[in-house]
């Protein structure tokens, strides 16, 4: 009875997406995801993530 079950192919990853940093020439993980509007989510890691804090916001608020 060869009843094995062995699942070599089906290793399925938790991570079906795998985003990196967009960073040109950063290959860390991007873990922080920053979607502007409708556009797909940009992927950076710690270091080149976007300065999302708006803390000066320089717009003219007329
Ligand atoms: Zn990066």
């Amino acid at each position: 009875m060869s009843d094995e079950r062995i699942s070599d192919d089906a290793r399925s990853d938790p991570v079906l997406y795998v985003h990196w940093c967009e960073q040109p020439g950063c290959e860390k993980w991007g873990s922080f995801g920053f979607a502007v509007g409708r556009s797909e989510p940009k992927w950076f890691c710690y270091e080149h993530r976007p300065e999302w804090k708006s803390n000066h916001a320089a717009r003219p608020q007329h």
